[in-house]
This record gives structure tokens, C-alpha cells and sequence, in this order.
């Protein structure tokens, strides 16, 4: 049921991570505070869709 995700950060858009959810457990959109290299500090990064 894992299903691979990409991660983008909220600032600048850029896709920085990939990941995994599990759909059945995480049916909406994930946020992970990341660190981002094109902001150069800790942002927030939404699932992409
Ligand atoms: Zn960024």
C-alpha cells in the first residue's frame, strides 16, 4: 500500500526529497519540515501532486 511520494518545499517550490506514505493511513497531503538547500534553512514541504 506504499506509495512514493515527492516532497516540495512550500518557499521556493523546489522538489528536494522523495519519500513514501501509506495511502491507507495518510490519505491526504503530507507536510514535513525539511531542510531545504535553495532556501538555505529548515522550510516546509507539502507532498506534491
Ligand atoms: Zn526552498
Amino acid at each position: 500500500m506504499r506509495v512514493n511520494i515527492q516532497l516540495r518545499c512550500t518557499e521556493c517550490q523546489e522538489e528536494n526529497y522523495l519519500s513514501s506514505k501509506n495511502k491507507k493511513t495518510n490519505p491526504e497531503r503530507i507536510e514535513k519540515k525539511k531542510y531545504c538547500s535553495r532556501c538555505n534553512k529548515v522550510t516546509i514541504h507539502r507532498e506534491k501532486k
